[in-house]
Formats: C-alpha cells, sequence, structure tokens
C-alpha cells in the first residue's frame, strides 16, 4: 500500500499516521482527503495566485523528533524561474518540497506564494497551483488513461490527449493495444522507468500548475532515457516556477540559480559557472560527480 502513496510523497504523512496508531491501512487512505494534522484557518482565503513567487522566509522546521533539519533557511524562487537545489543526501531537500506543499506546518518563519503565507489559505487552493513529479512514480492498477487524468479532478479525454503529447508518451501510447484504455500496473502491462515518468509528467501537464517541482525526477534512470526526459521537463518548465531538486549536478547546469543546501541552511547560491568559480561545496560535489563519471565510463565495455 506504500506504494500508492509514493506519487504524491505521503510519506511524512503515513509517518504521522502511524505515529497516532492509526494503523487500519484503509483509513490511512483516506487521509488524502480528510487531513488530520494540517488544518485550514478558519475562514481561510483561497491562494491568490498572481506570478506565482516562492518565498521561504527564515523557515525552521523538524519532523518532531528533536533534530531541526532546516534551521533558519531563506529562498527566494522568482516567479517563472527554475531555481535548482541541490546538496547532501539528507539535507532537507525533499522536505523543502513537503512544506511547500503543505504536508507539514513549518516551525518558524514562513512560506509564501505572491507574498501570502501558505499556512493562512485553503490547502486545496494551495495544492491545486502545485504540481509535483517524484523520483519513482508508482502507477494505480488501472488505465494509462486514468492514471494520467488523476492529475486533476474533471480532466476530460482532449486535455489527457494532450498532456501525453506534451510529455511525448503518445507514440508509446498509439502501440498499445487498447490505447489509453490499457491497463497498466501490477495487475497490467509493465511500464519501464522513463516510461512511468511520462505518466507522471502527463500527469502534471493535465493539472497545469504554475508551481512546478521535479523531486529528483531523473535520478532512477538509466543516462540515456535520463537525457530524453530531461528534455521534456525543460519544456514544462517554461513558464512555470520551478523547483528542481536533483542529485546528478549535471542534470540542473541549464538553471536560473543553484542553491546548495547543508546544515539547515542556504550554504551557496549562484549559477554554474558562480559556483564553480566559488570554489566551495557545490566546486567539490561537481568535481566528485564528474570524476565519477569519467571512472564509470572507463569501465564501460567497447
Ligand atoms: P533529502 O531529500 O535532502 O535527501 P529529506 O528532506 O528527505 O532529505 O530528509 C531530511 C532529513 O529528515 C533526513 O535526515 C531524513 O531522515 C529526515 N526525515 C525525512 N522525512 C522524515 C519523517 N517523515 N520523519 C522523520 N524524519 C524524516
Ligand atoms: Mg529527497
Amino acid at each position: 500500500l506504500s506504494q500508492l502513496f509514493r506519487p504524491l510523497d505521503l510519506l511524512g504523512m503515513v509517518y504521522r499516521t502511524v505515529r497516532q496508531g492509526v494503523i487500519d491501512m484503509g483509513a490511512m487512505f483516506d487521509l488524502i482527503d480528510t487531513e488530520a494534522t494540517v488544518k485550514d484557518a478558519a475562514g481561510a482565503p483561497p491562494l491568490a495566485i498572481a506570478r506565482s513567487a516562492v518565498r521561504f522566509e527564515d523557515v525552521r522546521f523538524g519532523y518532531g523528533d528533536g533534530r531541526e533539519i532546516l534551521q533558519g533557511l531563506t529562498l527566494d524562487i522568482p516567479a517563472g524561474a527554475t531555481v535548482a537545489v541541490v546538496g547532501p543526501s539528507g539535507a532537507g531537500k525533499s522536505t523543502l518540497a513537503r512544506l511547500l506543499y503543505r504536508f507539514w506546518d513549518v516551525t518558524g518563519g514562513r512560506i509564501t506564494i505572491d507574498g501570502q503565507d501558505i499556512a493562512k489559505v485553503t490547502q486545496t487552493s494551495l495544492r491545486a497551483a502545485i504540481g509535483i513529479v517524484p523520483q519513482d512514480t508508482v502507477l494505480f492498477n488501472d488505465t494509462i488513461g486514468y492514471n494520467i487524468a488523476y492529475g486533476r479532478e474533471g480532466a476530460g479525454p482532449d486535455d489527457i490527449a494532450n498532456a501525453a503529447r506534451g510529455a511525448a508518451i503518445m507514440p508509446f501510447i498509439d502501440r498499445l493495444p487498447d490505447g489509453f484504455d490499457t491497463r497498466v500496473g501490477e495487475r497490467g502491462l509493465k511500464l519501464s522507468g522513463g516510461e512511468k515518468q511520462r505518466v507522471a509528467i502527463a500527469r502534471t501537464l493535465v493539472k497545469d500548475p504554475p508551481i512546478l517541482i521535479l523531486d529528483e525526477a531523473t535520478s532512477a534512470l538509466d543516462s540515456r532515457t535520463e537525457a530524453e526526459i530531461l528534455a521534456t521537463l525543460e519544456a514544462i518548465e517554461q513558464g512555470r516556477t520551478t523547483i528542481v531538486i536533483a542529485h546528478r549536478l549535471s542534470t540542473i547546469v541549464h538553471a536560473d540559480r543553484i542553491v546548495v543546501l547543508d546544515g539547515g541552511r542556504v550554504a551557496e547560491q549562484g549559477t554554474h559557472a558562480e559556483l564553480l568559480a566559488m570554489g566551495g561545496l557545490y566546486a567539490e560535489m561537481w568535481a566528485r560527480q564528474q570524476a565519477e563519471r569519467r571512472s564509470a565510463e572507463e569501465t564501460l565495455p567497447l
């Protein structure tokens, strides 16, 4: 069952649910709609999206186990820009995404979208504005059409087809025995990692959110498939405020700005060239990954 939560990265919510002693798996499923812990403020208005500028202001956060994951993080993601967030595993990159989607509330500071504190607007309106493409997309045991339509309630056949085209998965669907009605997932057709990520991208295109989060969206793919998917992702980043969380630095060289997270704070930020010139953490990570790539290439069979 945990798999079903992963498309939305609901891990945090599941974790809390278990801690609260709710062990009935069916009840956990209902939580997607009921939102036990994060509550709308009384009379909260919907988020009024203008330009979709996102700002983390001195944000503090821990998961309640006494450890502070974010220790005063300030981060500006200008409207329409692509900002990459990198840093060691466990630095809190995915936590940033969860906080923006408001799976959890910050314990200090605030997060704003177009100047509005996200804790003071309705969760429905907030989440309608944000699309997430996760690292591993897990599909529902249903048709491929359903899996794409899942991005937005009331999506029609045209929306689904347009999204499939935008995600460059149409040629694949055209080859399926029943097209969009082909069943996929554990009890149906098995899709490759790249095909699954294209379904996730199509899902996001159906949603058409002004704010986009790509959380290591290509890190589970082989490098050729990764390159293909990256091209599609760069296209859908256009016109949206985008946070790209990445492990492989070669995938975010194009970002307007790269932010290095370390010790719960922004350790460095700048363009790829600026960060390399700085000769700090980023430059170190870059050098290490380049060396790893070279040695991987050397061991490739000819
Ligand atoms: P990253 O994405 O940078 O690898 P995460 O944001 O996923 O890191 O996690 C940051 C830290 O918070 C890690 O030490 C992780 O173990 C911890 N963490 C993540 N999710 C939870 C959770 N639901 N409960 C408790 N600790 C968590
Ligand atoms: Mg992560």
